[in-house]
């Protein structure tokens, strides 16, 4: 038998975190993947998973029955129809995807929430109670003389995150001669150590002390301290300096791996802080928002309805209410009675509930116990083209088809639910 040729794609735009890189190269044989991976074991496993699911595409199923695509979606239309109040949420999907969630929520009465709702919400409480700087990913990485990192998990998370904005290695663009780099975390790293990058360890509960005690250093005001956060005044004090003498710097956090209470005091620190700085010298921001869709689905609840997500229309009107409105509060407090759950990029499976739940899933989805309705729909970039938010949420980037795939798109199934509601 006749092996089947690889199809060659280049210049691969990745959908597995925030960065998005745009240089991955990967061979398609028979709907499995070769990638290069440039080194990123979070894109490897991603499409390896893809390709996990090639040789037996899975079935919808009814309470782990399996049956055909209009069934599943009818009995979706009929639960979803019946709830009073249901819950759109995972959101793990393309502008398509998402563009179809917000509308059947609104046509059910349903509240929107990203399965990383708590941490877009922490970084929506900053920016709407005094506004912030921001740019892009590029102009940071071309730019900035001096970047402070909020957070050392962010090497982790995004894991080519030196290689593409602190350290690139074709700086071909890059606007400076030299960039110094500053980690204020709660772990040692080795990244950028050969790079020179100075890591200053602190307990992440603490950084909004440690931003204070900079902003106070900086407006000349006294500080009653000889620490903070087990860092010394002196070392305070140096941060200090090097903060005024940047030609152009920029902060930049994952609202994500700042999981402690109260944390959007600390982006709003930042926010603060880079406001005193621009009074003497150019300043920004970069908030780094997660994988699965996150800044796509922030970006396109806003824009159709005109509030963040964690809006609900129950009440026949967009209702934002970042504390009542998160998925974990909604389904703990049986407020609601029933749950869209899509996950696209990633088999995540849905939080536990007792309500009904419908799940749009990556077709690697695992559940405890079978959902009332399981539907596989194709990962944007892999099996359909589609767009996607980078994590600065600045551009949408296009993703291409890499094979052909029997898996629907969410935004395909969503229509076909809206279609068989009843009227
Ligand atoms: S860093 Fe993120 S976007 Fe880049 S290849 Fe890895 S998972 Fe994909």
């Amino acid at each position: 038998m006749t092996a089947t040729a690889a199809i060659e794609h280049k210049h691969v735009a990745c959908p597995f975190c925030g960065l998005s890189c745009q240089d991955l190269r990967i061979n398609v044989r028979d709907g499995h993947f070769e990638v290069d991976a440039m080194d990123c074991a979070q894109a490897a496993c991603g499409y390896a998973r893809a390709s996990g699911i090639t040789n037996q595409t899975p079935s919808p199923t009814i309470r782990g029955q399996t049956c055909n695509i209009a069934d599943a979606t009818l009995r979706a239309a009929e639960i979803l129809g019946q709830a009073n109040s249901p819950l759109v949420g995972g959101l793990g999907c393309d502008v398509a995807g998402v563009r179809a969630a917000v509308d059947l929520a609104e046509r059910i009465g349903g509240t929107l929430d990203h399965m990383h709702g708590d941490s877009i919400a922490r970084n929506v409480l900053a920016l709407q109670d005094g506004g912030w700087m921001t740019a892009s990913m590029t102009e940071v990485r071309n730019r900035a003389d001096l970047i402070v990192v909020i957070g050392s998990e962010i090497f982790d998370a995004y894991p080519r995150f030196g290689e593409k904005i602190l350290w690139p290695e074709k700086p071909s663009n890059l606007e400076i001669k030299s960039r110094t780099v500053i980690v204020l975390g709660s772990k040692t790293t080795a990244a950028g150590s050969d790079h020179g990058a100075r890591h200053v360890t602190l307990p992440r509960e603490q950084l909004t002390d440690v931003l204070a005690a900079i902003c106070c250093l900086l407006r000349g005001r006294p500080l009653q301290a000889t620490a903070v956060a087990g860092i010394s005044f002196a070392e305070l004090k140096d941060i200090v300096e090097r903060l005024k003498q940047a030609q152009y710097g920029a902060i930049i956090w994952s609202a994500a791996h700042l999981d402690f209470p109260h944390s959007e005091l600390t982006i709003q620190m930042v926010a603060e802080l880079i406001a005193e700085l621009n009074n003497t010298n150019r300043f920004i921001g970069m908030p780094l928002t997660g994988p699965d869709g996150t800044a796509t689905a922030q970006q396109v609840c806003t824009w159709k309805c005109g509030f963040p997500l964690r809006t609900s229309f129950a009440k026949g009107y967009p209702d934002y209410d970042p504390y009542s409105h998160g998925t974990l509060h909604l389904l703990a407090t049986g407020q609601a009675d029933a749950l869209l759950w899509i996950s696209s990029f990633n088999a995540q499976s849905p939080p536990t509930t007792s309500a009904p739940t419908i799940v749009l899933g990556h077709g690697a989805t695992r559940c405890d116990s079978p959902p009332e309705v399981f539907i596989p729909v194709g990962t944007p970039g892999i099996d359909h083209a589609g767009l996607l938010f980078r994590g600065d949420g600045v551009a949408a980037l296009p993703l291409a088809q890499l094979r052909n795939s029997a898996l629907p798109s969410t935004a395909d199934v969503i229509g076909m639910i809206l279609s068989q509601l009843p009227r």
